[in-house]
């Protein structure tokens, strides 16, 4: 293995999903829905399939049904006009999307200033990509993680080249507001810095959270990379199915990249997607609903178990603070060190946030329970982990 990437042995959640299988716990870990998507959808992924439509490899870009579905949920949603021939280009999930961003838009050398913590394959692919990446520290402030906006700024120098952003935030729940979003734009535009912006939470904001994506701020829309997914869209994480939109010259770099990683992905579920996509706004409502229901649900069981809650207003993770349990329950604080024994201890597994993190020491206490799971399941685990004290 180079040293490029030595640092990051194995994902997270592989090791931690492992551990939920060998042990019988419950899998509160990694982060994937445990009932999947629209009956309808899957039966377009079949019809698919036996019409022999994209059972060959489909266009380079993605599907054309797929791509002009893509512009048409950017237009109603958020009422942002993307070109379906030159601004949309399909991926192999969300997590080539991001791949392909870094490895073509970076130098080696360049900076990225991402939000900590970070989705783990950000940091493997800025370090794929040769680049450098400056971490800027969500830090708790009351019930949520907020980013210092000065701190951001003062993160950016002569090097960087890139934001990579991510909201509604994975692991912390946050959704950046109107004015953060603002003062990174600004920031953005003032340093003319590029900005790769993962929103494949976008349609699970809760409360009075508000999605505004990144382009729609004055001067974003062509420095912009916007990163969607049917995995957490539609609840199908195993199609991979992923897209971009951007302008046309950010999105055929994009694209440069992705036809040498996977050339081209997923025949039979985009068309498929296409479809999803163009389900009614009822689809979305009845989805972000039931993931309300599963956020009350799982915080308000944890507070009962002793943790501290943050507040998710995006996302399917709820982040917790395990020193309320106290030091002998909460393994001193240590998140990792808690995380290898609850499932022996309690038969629930976990996500310790210090993975997402540099400063491994700011992330320490926290760790990650995700709530895309039946309510039967997150009563039990609920259960299991009150009896902890
Ligand atoms: N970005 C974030 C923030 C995620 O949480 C995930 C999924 N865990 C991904 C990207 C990857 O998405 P996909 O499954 O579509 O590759
Ligand atoms: N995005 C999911 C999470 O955060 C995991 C995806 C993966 O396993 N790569 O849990």
């Amino acid at each position: 293995l180079n040293r490029r990437l030595a640092e990051f042995g194995t994902t997270i959640f592989a090791e931690m999903s492992a551990l939920a299988v060998q042990t019988g716990s419950i899998n509160l870990g990694q982060g994937f829905p445990d009932t999947d998507g629209p009956e309808e959808i899957r039966e377009a992924a079949v019809r698919a399939l036996r019409d022999g439509r994209g059972n060959q490899y489909p266009p380079g870009p993605g599907v054309p049904e797929l791509r002009t579905a893509i512009a048409a949920h950017q237009q109603r949603r958020y009422a942002l006009s993307y070109d379906p021939d030159t601004e949309v280009l399909v991926t192999a999930g969300a997590t080539e999307a991001i791949a392909a961003s870094l490895l073509a838009l970076l130098e080696p050398g360049d900076e990225v200033i991402a939000l900590e913590p970070y989705y783990d394959s950000y940091a493997a692919c800025i370090a794929m990509a040769g680049g450098t990446r400056v971490p800027v520290t969500l830090r708790p402030d009351g019930d949520s993680f907020r980013l210092d906006l000065d701190e951001l700024r003062a993160a950016v120098t002569d090097r960087t080249r890139l934001l990579l952003i991510n909201t509604p935030h994975n692991p912390t729940g946050t959704v950046l507001t109107r004015e953060e979003l603002t003062a990174i734009a600004e920031l953005a535009v003032e340093r003319d810095l590029l900005v790769v912006t993962d929103e494949v939470y976008e349609h699970l904001v809760f409360d009075d959270a508000e999605h505004i994506p990144l382009a729609t701020f004055p001067g974003m829309r062509d420095r912009t990379v916007t990163i969607g997914s049917a995995g957490k869209t539609f609840s199908f994480t195993g199609w991979k199915v992923g897209w971009v939109t951007g302008s046309p010259s950010l999105v055929s770099a994009v694209r440069s990249a992705k036809q040498f990683l996977t050339y081209v992905a997923s025949g039979p579920f985009q068309y498929a997607v296409a479809e999803a996509l163009a389900l009614p706004d009822s689809y979305y409502e009845a989805f972000r609903a039931d993931m309300l229901a599963k956020r009350d649900l799982l915080a308000s069981g944890l507070a009962e178990a002793g943790f501290g809650v943050f507040r998710t207003a995006g996302t399917y993770f709820i982040t917790t603070d395990i020193r309320p349990l106290g030091a002998v329950l909460s393994q001193e604080g240590d998140g990792f060190a808690f995380c290898r024994a609850l499932p022996e201890r309690a038969g629930v597994v976990a996500i310790p946030n210090a993975v997402f993190y540099d400063h491994r020491e700011a992330g320490a206490p926290f760790v990650r329970f995700a709530f895309c799971k039946q309510t039967g399941v997150l009563e039990e685990a609920v259960k299991r982990l009150k009896g902890l004290a």
